[in-house]
């Protein structure tokens, strides 16, 4: 049985005070929602503050992204146990913005996986084809060769530990959402490629999350597939009554 995540990514949104009003007003409406996991992810500043507003709630913290070494001369970055020692349980590894921006690899995303892990955290690996591989027949390729460059070279006991999110580029802050068809489907993908260097029971009871204009109003359909096991969600979890609808679709 793999229980659902609900994580909200907020990219670069919000300020601490925002943060911390946020919170009031999301707590009290998931309040009595234990069918899911449910994380946030601020930006680095705001981690503090949301991990001081989600005391005694049942929201976990997340990152948007870490570094892969613990400490050194590495001017602005931040590391896993940094992030670890202030209350972070989470973090998200490879969003396809860090790649399309920030110069972000497979190679990369697989040392952020390992270093995310050994300081206890739990990493959100995201893959995902653009909307020019799709359209030439590219996706299933395209997300093997993430999954052997990003995941497979994890032993298998990290593996178990990490959750990977399905985020097709062309649907993420798009307003194109893909149907739940075209999102079960690359699920089912990744899943056999998962499963075929890690096992089919590892791969079976591994989380994927599906990514790209999840909605109050889509997040039903998504869910009824029983291939997704939860949502990485952009815009609409920067509002309190939207973000509390999807985790209680
Ligand atoms: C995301 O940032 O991971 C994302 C899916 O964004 P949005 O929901 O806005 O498409």
């Amino acid at each position: 049985m793999r229980k659902p995540v609900m994580a909200g990514n907020w990219k670069m949104h919000k300020t601490a005070a925002e943060t911390t009003r946020f919170f009031q007003d999301f707590a009290a409406k998931i309040a009595g929602s234990s069918h899911c996991e449910i994380v946030i992810c601020p930006s680095f500043v705001n981690l503090p503050a949301a991990a001081d507003a989600a005391r005694s709630t049942s929201i976990e913290i997340g990152a948007q992204d870490l570094f892969w070494l613990k400490e050194g001369a590495y001017t602005g970055e931040v590391s896993a146990p940094m992030l670890a020692a202030i209350g972070c349980r989470w973090v998200i590894v490879g969003h396809s913005e860090r790649r399309q921006y920030f110069g972000e690899t497979d190679e990369t995303v697989f040392k952020k996986t390992v270093a995310a892990l050994d300081a206890g955290l739990k990493p959100i690996v995201c893959v995902g084809e653009r909307l020019e591989e799709r359209e030439a027949g590219a996706t299933e390729s395209v997300l093997a060769g993430q999954c052997v460059g990003g995941i497979a070279g994890l032993t298998p006991d990290r593996f178990a530990r990490i959750i990977v999110a399905y985020e097709p580029v062309w649907a993420i802050g798009t307003g194109k959402t893909a149907t739940p068809q075209i999102a079960a489907d690359a699920h089912r993908f990744l899943r056999g490629e998962l499963g075929k260097k890690f096992g089919a029971e590892a791969a079976a009871a591994c989380r994927i999350l599906y990514g790209g204009s999840v909605k109050p109003d889509n997040i039903k359909g998504l869910m009824a597939q029983p291939e997704i096991d939860g949502a990485l969600v952009g815009g609409a979890s920067l509002d309190p009554a939207s973000f509390a609808a999807i985790v209680n679709f």
